[in-house]
């Protein structure tokens, strides 16, 4: 099969012109003006777009957390995914205690497998790591999984000391990982939460309210700190504030390797959205909590000037009926989580470039090139270039579109971002040279998404 784009602009994080693609089989082969060459399909993308399809670097499908498991499976996940333009993903494998990092490498494989219908890879949370398992770790980067996330927050569950933390880091600077931190002082949260609960406060604002901002500044100072110790380098995941951004910038003027992501939630939504009526605030229960809302500022700044290089979802859905609602009477019982793996690109996008705070550029960079480089996928994904795998997105920036449950496809009972109008939206996408998504119609199938292996030594070292 060989496609052909004509007339389109083909936008890159570096680039802005117009040209012809030609596509063989699963990869770009010729970029040109005005190509002749005779291929089995020819798309006019005149007017269009043609920009490397998202990667979202932080999901969770098909998850379990707190007595249930995120809504979205690999395939449900992957398929929305693609309608809004994203073709790769990274998931997280979880590491149960006391086991081998490769029990839970291979139980992830399994939920992939048959079901992606884009190309995927997989981060490795660590929960334990006795000196012994070290190893573990070099395992894993053999295997194409070159990140592993830690947590500070949820203690009793996922936290991990830092001298685990340390050690990890350790491993990395060995081995060409990176690390990934969930950082929130977890211990401080906890004595917030408990004494919270005692007051006999129950509603889903007391979860935003008992995660203040320090919590997260003060895990990030610390996360940074110790990758410093460890001569790692280290990626904040999810950062939602204006302290947790301050100590990153912090540690960047000082040359120090940090990076980090935020999320559209943290861009576009607020803590007052905690507070919605009937427990519909519940919807947007996830961690760290939605802040006061002039933080948003601060990211869009951070995102311009590159003290935040990556733009992901956290895409972790759980139904407001039966899976919210566990948490009616305690807010600790709600699940953890939001949906956004379909928005990303067009929120940032209308957000971004029709807002003017990013080019279109800058766009591309944060939500498929920066994190293709960070995460080891650079220059097979997140780049139109010659050799670079077909995975495409022809956009149109004049749509207009409102992001509504009743017509997205994710598997979830609502939107974060209901009723929110943006222009600018995934007409056509192409994964691995084959058109998976056109004009609203689903074509790829369940399974033909393939794990990928990811290189160490990436971006977070160049
Ligand atoms: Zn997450």
């Amino acid at each position: 099969m060989s496609i052909l784009i004509k007339n389109g602009t083909v936008i890159t994080a570096q680039d802005n012109y117009v040209a012809d693609v030609y596509i063989e089989k699963d990869r770009i082969a010729t970029i040109g003006a005005d190509l002749k060459i005779t291929a089995d399909k020819v798309i006019d993308a005149k007017g269009k777009y043609v920009i490397p399809g998202g990667i979202d670097v932080h999901t969770h499908l098909d998850m379990p957390f707190g007595g249930t498991t995120s809504s979205d499976d690999f395939e449900t996940g992957t398929r929305a995914a693609a309608f809004g333009g994203t073709t790769c993903l990274i998931d997280f494998a979880i590491q149960a205690k006391g086991t081998k990092m490769r029990d839970a490498l291979d139980l992830w494989w399994k939920k992939g497998e048959n079901r992606a219908t884009i190309d995927y890879g997989l981060h490795m949370i660590i929960t334990d790591l006795p000196d012994a398992h070290l190893e573990d770790m070099n395992d894993m980067v053999r295997e194409g999984v070159t990140s592993f996330k830690l947590f500070m927050a949820y203690p009793g569950v996922l936290m991990v000391d830092d001298a685990t933390i340390f050690k990890a880091m350790r491993q990395t600077a060995q081995n060409g990982a990176l690390v990934c931190m969930h950082a929130e002082n977890g211990s401080v949260i906890d004595v917030i939460v408990r004494k919270t609960l005692a007051e006999g406060k129950t509603a889903p604002i007391y979860h935003g309210l008992s995660r203040p901002t320090t919590a997260e500044g003060e895990a990030v100072n610390r996360a940074i700190a110790l990758a410093e110790m460890a001569g790692a380098p280290v990626y904040i995941v999810h950062l939602s504030s204006n302290d947790a951004l301050q100590k990153v910038a912090e540690a960047r003027d000082r040359g120090i390797p940090a990076y980090a992501e935020t999320c559209p939630q943290y861009l576009f939504l607020s803590i007052e959205d905690l507070e919605r009526p009937n427990f519909e605030g519940a919807k947007y229960v996830f961690t760290p909590p939605l802040r006061e809302k002039w933080h948003q500022d601060k990211l869009w700044e951070g995102l311009r000037t590159n003290n935040l290089q990556v733009v992901s979802t956290d895409h972790c859905p759980f139904c407001f009926k039966e899976q919210k609602e566990m948490g009616r009477d305690d807010f600790t019982k709600i699940p953890n989580g939001g949906p956004g793996i379909e928005n990303r690109l067009q929120l940032l996008f209308d957000g971004g470039v029709n807002k003017k705070r990013l080019s279109v550029n800058r766009w591309v960079e944060l939500v498929s090139t920066t994190p293709a480089k960070m995460f080891g996928l650079f220059p097979r994904k997140g780049t139109i270039a010659v050799g670079s795998d077909a995975d495409m997105v022809i956009w149109d920036p004049n749509v207009e579109h409102v992001i509504s449950a009743q017509t997205h496809h994710m598997r979830v009972d609502y939107s974060m971002f209901e009723g929110f109008k943006v222009k600018g939206n995934a007409e056509t996408v192409l994964s691995r040279g084959e058109i998976i998504v056109d004009k609203g119609k689903f074509l790829g199938k369940a399974g033909r998404g393939h794990f990928v292996k990811r290189d160490s030594y990436a971006g977070a070292w160049g």
